[in-house]
């Protein structure tokens, strides 16, 4: 920490990525991105002519991309927003949204960002914990004191609300701005978005980073009324008008009109995740039932730390997150076939 470091950022933890590491030949399950290529449609708009438009800044309204997502959606312009990946949205949205409390209210285990999030922009954390299943409980999301984030599905168990149950959390904080952080919603989950016609308490946020396997194209959407979008944008605009590349602006807009390799795509994770389990769970494993691209896993003659050692030394990599109630746990995102065959035939050594 240098002598110039503001006195209010000294005990700032920041968030911890999944390790990115260059071994040769890892299989990568760490940080829930997709093992497939984008749509092959997104090679047709980079070419040189675009790269050589690199000298000139982007669109800030980045028209093409939300456009094609206003038309995949069905929804009107004026209320969609994006940013350079939906954590720079959760920013956003922590920036500004907080009522006079100063509370924003989220699930005690749920993605790490919130945490840091609501540290950096002054707000108070309040932990919502889940129940013994690792589970949000609707009602304990009712009358919060602030604003609610709340992810779903929510990691790193993958379980799902229902829209009807978010619904009911709509109506119950009638003052109080609800976000809800879709990632991973494409993968078993229902969506949200459709409620933003009906409720103006509501915010859905989603990214191109997992099911239209963009993760390095940096790509997240924004749903609500218009002025909630309007304050996003707000913010952007006293941020960083430019947040989205020329480069992906084009490749988000050709990634979103591909639906057919799009439900490809999740077609195939959805089909080896179910493979993936029943097999763990006849290796004797404790798997979650999960709604996203990934599971989470433990043995009960195998600590979480052991397992995630093991399978390392075998060039995969998963997650072991070192929080108290799912230590005992390690966090596997689902890739291909031939990667899970790989992780269940080293499992087998190992166990
Ligand atoms: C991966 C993830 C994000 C971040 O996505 P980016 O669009 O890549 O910034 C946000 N929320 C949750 C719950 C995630 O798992």
């Amino acid at each position: 920490m240098s002598r110039f470091l503001s006195k209010k950022y000294e005990k700032l933890v920041p968030y911890a990525p999944g390790e990115q590491p260059k071994i040769q030949g890892l299989i990568k399950l760490n940080t829930n991105e997709s093992p497939f290529p984008p749509s092959p449609k997104v090679m047709e708009v980079i070419n040189v002519d675009e790269i050589n438009r690199l000298n000139l800044y982007p669109d800030p309204e980045a028209t093409v991309l939300v456009k094609a997502i206003s038309k995949h959606y069905n929804i009107s312009e004026s209320k969609i927003a994006v940013g350079n990946g939906s954590d720079e949205l959760l920013a956003f949205s922590f920036m500004a949204f907080q009522n006079e409390s100063r509370i924003i209210s989220f699930p005690d285990i749920s993605y790490g960002f919130y945490k840091v999030y609501a540290e950096i922009y002054g707000a108070k954390a309040n932990l919502i914990p889940l129940n013994t299943n690792l589970e949000i409980e609707p009602k304990d999301y009712f009358n919060a004191p602030g604003t609610i984030v709340i992810a779903n599905p929510n990691p790193p168990a993958g379980t799902a609300l229902l829209r009807v149950d978010i619904e009911e959390i709509l109506k119950a904080n009638k003052d109080n701005l609800v976000i809800i952080d879709e990632a991973y919603v494409n993968f078993g989950a229902q969506t949200s978005v459709p409620l933003i016609e009906q409720y103006d308490n509501l915010l859905v946020i989603q990214t191109f980073s997992k099911d239209r396997n963009l993760a390095g194209a940096r790509i997240g959407t924004a749903f609500g009324q218009e002025d909630i979008i309007s304050d996003l944008n707000k913010m952007k605009f006293s941020f960083n008008p430019y947040n989205l590349n020329r480069l992906s602006i084009l490749v988000g807009a050709a990634a979103i009109a591909d639906d057919k390799y799009f439900e490809d795509c999740i077609e195939k994770i959805k089909e080896v995740r179910q493979e993936f389990v029943a097999e763990m769970k006849t290796l004797g494993f404790d798997v979650m039932n999960s709604y996203a691209n990934f599971v989470l896993a433990k043995h009960d003659k195998l600590s979480g730390a052991e397992y995630y050692k093991e399978l390392r030394s075998r060039k995969i990599l998963v997650r072991h997150l070192e929080n108290e109630r799912i230590k005992d746990y390690v966090r596997i995102t689902i890739g291909t076939k031939e990667q899970m065959d790989e992780l269940i035939n080293a499992t087998k050594q190992i166990v």
